[in-house]
């Protein structure tokens, strides 16, 4: 991705109100594949909890266990959900439905809204990682998932389920 584009997405997450962000209270589910990458670039047993499906535990002061100095310590092995992001998911029926954050809770969405080649990059590839998540995830574990509330999004696309082709079996 163009650096000014990167710089621009993250002068708009610095802009963000929340306390610690995207990171705060961030509970990103893991497929067990996830947990063999991280294990193998040194994040420890300890970082992954279950609570009806995998996941990154919380610290005491409620941030992701693998937030560091401020910033993601993994981000180029990130999970899937964490890429994804401002776009979240959910499945009903036989869709996968994919769901964008309101601008009042993610200042990244107006930038993004402002500029659609940056938008339609970002959704192909939240989509596909999304993709993959849902592949990879035991059907218990995804059940447990898509209980999760995401409040303050809007639906933008529905896919399919049968239409969605993980990653590796392109
Ligand atoms: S894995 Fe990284 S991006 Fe995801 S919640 Fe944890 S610190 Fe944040």
């Amino acid at each position: 991705m163009d650096e000014s584009v990167c710089d621009a997405l993250s002068k708009a997450c610095s802009e963000c109100h929340l306390e610690g962000g995207c990171c705060f209270e961030a509970r990103p589910p893991l497929s067990q594949e996830r947990i063999e990458i991280l294990q193998k670039n040194g994040v420890s047993p300890e970082s992954f909890e279950f609570a009806g499906y995998k996941r990154l535990r919380l610290r005491q002061d409620g941030f992701c266990v693998l937030f560091r100095n401020g910033k993601c310590s993994i981000h180029t092995i990130k999970p899937e959900t964490c890429v994804a992001g401002p776009f979240t998911f959910d499945i009903s029926g036989d869709f996968l439905q994919i769901f964008i954050k309101r601008e009042s809770i993610c200042p990244m969405v107006r930038f993004l809204k402002a500029n659609r080649k940056v938008y339609d990059a970002l959704f192909e590839a939240a989509v596909q990682c999304i993709i993959d998540l849902v592949a990879a995830v035991p059907p218990d574990e995804m059940a447990e998932i898509i209980k999760i509330d995401e409040p303050e999004t809007d639906l933008v696309a529905r896919i399919k389920l049968e239409d969605c082709k993980p990653c590796a079996l392109k």
